[in-house]
């Protein structure tokens, strides 16, 4: 029998400020093979980010058009913006035999599980809330009234953790990098999924 190899879905998620980007940049910059979704967002450009690299930015009204015809894999809508993931592409992503890496946000990321059994969820945790506030502070992307938003609804999130695969706590950097990255990659050579 000719089976082609599939690839694997990945979801990286936590909460807002705990280091999922930098986690995915380090992890797809040493792993090229590894895909990145792009998703598409209601939410407005930060400075520097680049439409149809870091996100598909589109009108509110289009995104809804798009959740009626089921373009989406799974979406939410966080902290007052839209963000989703497109179905086809990402289907084709796998088909093609490349693994996927998804970095979404919690309810996203139990939409995949429900819709996808296969895929691997990686919760990310903070070492502390105080932690997190300190390094969305940091950040500088949001207003004040933006952090309180996101930080609202931290417990909530961490309260799915057990829903996840596996739950990775971002303490130190180095030390958590090299924890995913083992994580990832010991799923990608597990036991083959055929298309
Ligand atoms: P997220 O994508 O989850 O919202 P980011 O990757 O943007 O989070 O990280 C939020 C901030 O925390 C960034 O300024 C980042 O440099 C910093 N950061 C990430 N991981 C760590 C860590 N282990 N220790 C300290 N700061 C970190
Ligand atoms: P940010 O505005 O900081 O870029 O993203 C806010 C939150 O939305 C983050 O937790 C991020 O992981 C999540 N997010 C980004 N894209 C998607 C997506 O396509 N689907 C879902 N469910 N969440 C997303």
């Amino acid at each position: 029998m000719n089976q082609e190899k599939k690839g694997k879905i990945f979801v990286i998620s936590g909460p807002s400020g705990v280091g999922k980007g930098t986690l995915v940049k380090l992890l797809t910059g040493k792993h090229p093979e590894i895909v990145l979704s792009t998703s598409v967002t209601t939410r407005v450009p930060r400075p520097g980010e680049v439409n149809g690299i870091h996100y598909f930015f589109i009108e509110k009204k289009f995104f809804l058009d798009r959740i009626n015809k089921e373009d989406f894999l799974e979406w939410t809508e966080f902290a007052g913006n839209y963000y989703g993931t497109d179905k086809n592409i990402a289907d084709s992503v796998v088909k093609q035999g490349c693994n996927l890496l998804l970095e979404i946000d919690v309810k996203g990321a139990l939409q995949v599980k429900e819709k996808r059994a296969d895929a691997i969820l990686i919760f990310i945790e903070p070492p502390s809330i105080e932690e997190l506030k300190s390094r969305l502070f940091k950040r500088k992307t949001e207003s004040d009234k933006e952090i309180q938003e996101r930080l609202s609804i931290v417990k909530s999130e961490i309260d799915r953790k057990p829903e996840f695969n596996y739950c990775i706590v971002n303490d130190c950097l180095d030390r958590t990098f090299h924890e995913l990255e083992t994580t990832v990659i010991n799923e990608i050579n597990k036991t083959e999924s055929y298309k």
